[in-house]
């Protein structure tokens, strides 16, 4: 496995792979490896020729200093997985090494992406925005690809949807064509979607952590009998967490097909159950189709 810290040496081996006519899957990560990360890679290379995987822990989307400074840093492990798993190469790199000057780190996103309407954005504002930076970046370091992200962070695939779109879109012939590849979420055989953060759970925090995956599975339960409202679903969902330690930023009901920031009034055909909530000071989202 090659392995690069610095971005350009990982692009000039990625144009390298694609001059000997392969194929690129590339996994975007901060590290801190599980099994969900793992999952990914592997299907980026069971599906191309090639597998290329980033490890950066972007300061631009933490809008919480100490969030941040807590996050697990774990490089020569990641490694070492990822090794295991024959990923091809793995690259890394400081902030400022992917962005040609200060103010493309700064300027304001150039389209207002569905991706930003509510939830993650209201509780986290500007951690799309920040997202939305790096990955471009990422997408331009790698180049023509198929890129896999999972679904257990189901705004930010929508973002890097409208990121892909809108890179597409540009006339500048240097601009990558990525495609994304949605992927499912990994649990833990409890239901607990693994997450980097799930290692600074304790075995009791572990345990009430569980109130999350229940109350999706639960809520996706009332809709196999029949519950198509937006409003009765999320009522449910709510009053399910109250009792709990789980300290709730939101339990919401969505339409994948029409995001809005509010809960659809409609009779939903599709709904999308997500949550997010801090058990003592570790957050964690998940979220459930619920057709
Ligand atoms: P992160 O390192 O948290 O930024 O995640 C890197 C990628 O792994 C993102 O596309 C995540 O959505 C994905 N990911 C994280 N946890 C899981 C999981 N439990 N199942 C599937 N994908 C995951």
């Amino acid at each position: 496995m090659q392995t690069f810290q610095h971005p350009k040496d990982a692009s000039h081996w990625c144009q390298q792979q694609r001059d000997n006519g392969k194929t690129i899957g590339f996994v975007a990560t901060m590290g801190a490896l599980h099994d969900g990360h793992l999952e990914l890679v592997q299907r980026a290379k069971r599906e191309n020729d090639v597998v290329c995987v980033s490890i950066f822990v972007n300061p631009l989307q933490f809008n919480n200093a100490q969030d941040l400074a807590k996050y697990p840093r774990t490089f020569s492990d990641d490694c070492a997985k990822l090794e295991r798993i024959h990923c091809d190469m793995v690259f890394s790199g400081e902030i400022d090494d992917f962005f040609a000057n200060e103010l493309d780190k700064t300027s304001p996103l150039p389209i207002a992406p569905l991706a930003c309407l509510g939830l993650e954005e209201e509780f986290r504002p500007g951690h799309f925005q920040g997202v939305w930076k790096i990955v471009e970046q990422l997408f331009i370091t790698v180049g023509n690809c198929r890129a896999y992200f999972g679904n257990k962070d189901f705004q930010q695939v929508m973002l890097v949807k409208e990121l892909a779109d809108y890179l597409r879109a540009q006339p500048n012939a240097q601009k990558p064509d990525i495609d994304i590849v949605a992927c499912e979420t990994i649990r833990e055989t409890t239901g607990l979607a693994l997450s980097s953060r799930n290692l600074r759970l304790s075995e009791t925090q572990r345990a009430q952590a569980l109130i999350i995956y229940e109350t999706l599975n639960n809520t996706k339960k009332l809709w196999q009998q029949g519950e198509r409202h937006g409003v009765v679903l999320e009522s449910y969902m709510q009053k399910a967490i109250a009792q709990s330690e789980l300290k709730l930023e939101y339990a919401a009901i969505r339409d994948p097909n029409q995001w809005s920031a509010t809960t659809p009034s409609w009779r939903l055909q599709q709904a999308q159950a997500l949550i997010a909530g801090y058990i003592g000071d570790i957050r964690l989202i998940d979220n459930m189709p619920l057709h």
